[in-house]
């Protein structure tokens, strides 16, 4: 095998800091694909990048249904007062707040899905000229609802764009794509001199199931941000890890023909070398995660087993295990989780956890993990035994 190349900055990575044991991933969306992920890191750039997924654009344009059974599905992005607030309306409000739009910005919004960010911000009475562009046309049926026909496209932008937009959004997008570098180029060649891009991708320091979610190619830190944009034709205004949970929130000015081209570009050795380290304890907590999860199931020696939480940290667990098919269910509070099922399993309620299983595989963030267990009325009759990441 050839050895791999940073995304970023093209220099040959080392071995993986994390490997698959198993032959499950998970995606973003949680969903259990038969592959193996491996994390690298990038010495030179500080970048995290997975291997790429087998037939990644087909993975996409088939394959990759974010969000598209509703108009109106979205994702919580936090609770207040007992009020969710969406991640779109959240993004709204963070777009706002962090750059000036009025009625005569064109705005291009690159990579974007259903575009559901800029259509809640034209939604709210934010008069801006909205252009959207993806790699699939699934979403085109959303678009017509808040975008004139000649103002999308679909696999390629449109030639009449170039050098036309005043700011080009990324939401999420930027992690998917295998060559950053010519994304961002692209990007720039259809902003004007002086044209903004603004994105968010997810920050795996904040976010730690982000270094292995198989889907996402790269993961971005303030380093590799920073030298993907310097490097094709950008300056950088800010990178904020403060405004956006668990993601990294950027703005970036393109130099274009007529600004100076700046040749630093290549961070602070210090910086890089506390992104590794950072990386690598974040890759050492998922390896004995899955390591002990198979010590586990080795203990249990046959006698049944389940798997508590259907979500991230119960899924990751689960396609860890050598015989995952031997678990008898997985145990979820989630309502809208129960009687539906994860890899083949069945998802019952706490207190539907058949009598014979007395062994329970706890899948939950380990911050919460031993409260949200100990408040099981149904548990705590039973004589389970846990295991805790
Ligand atoms: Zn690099």
């Amino acid at each position: 095998m050839e050895p791999m190349q940073c995304n970023v900055c093209a220099t040959t990575l080392g071995d993986p800091i994390y490997s698959s044991e198993t032959d499950y991933s998970l995606s973003s969306l949680c969903q259990v694909l038969e592959t193996k992920a491996s994390v690298y890191q990038c010495r030179c750039c500080g970048h995290i990048q997975s291997t790429e997924l087998k037939n990644v654009t087909t993975f996409y344009d088939i394959n990759y249904p974010i969000l598209v059974s509703s108009e109106e599905e979205d994702q919580i992005y936090e609770t207040i007062d007992g009020q969710p607030v969406f991640r779109t309306q959240h993004q709204v409000r963070t777009l706002v707040r962090k750059v000036k739009l009025d009625n005569q910005t064109l705005l291009l919004d690159f990579g974007c899905a259903k575009s559901s960010t800029i259509k809640a911000l034209v939604t709210s009475g934010i008069n801006i000229v909205p252009h959207a562009f993806d790699v699939s046309d699934r979403y085109v049926e959303f678009w017509r609802s808040f975008i004139r026909p000649e103002n999308w496209a679909v696999y390629e932008p449109r030639p009449e764009w170039k050098h036309r937009f005043d700011l080009v959004t990324s939401f999420f997008s930027l992690e998917h794509i295998v060559e950053p570098s010519q994304a961002v180029q692209t990007i720039s060649s259809l902003l004007k001199d002086g044209g903004a891009l603004y994105g968010i991708v997810p920050n795996v320091f904040s976010n730690i199931a982000d270094l292995i979610v198989v889907d996402h190619v790269n993961h971005f830190t303030a380093s590799s941000l920073s030298h993907l944009l310097l490097s094709n034709g950008f300056g950088v205004e800010w990178i904020d890890s403060e405004s956006h949970r668990g993601a990294l929130v950027f703005m970036a000015r393109c130099r274009g023909s007529t600004f100076p081209q700046k040749t630093e570009t290549i961070p602070s050795t210090e910086t890089v070398v506390q992104e590794n380290t950072a990386a690598l304890k974040i890759a050492e907590f998922w390896k004995s995660a899955g390591n002990r999860a198979r010590e586990f199931e080795e203990a249990c020696a046959g006698e049944p087993f389940a798997i508590y939480g259907a979500g991230f940290y119960g899924a990751f667990l689960a396609s860890n295990l050598r015989h995952p098919e031997r678990a008898t269910c997985f145990v979820d509070q989630n309502p809208f989780l129960q009687n539906k099922q994860l890899m083949s399993r069945p998802i019952f309620s706490p207190d539907a956890l058949p009598g014979h299983v007395h062994n329970l595989i706890v899948g939950l963030n380990p911050a919460h993990s031993k409260s949200i267990i100990s408040n099981i009325a149904a548990f705590r009759a039973r004589n389970l035994r846990y295991f805790f990441l």
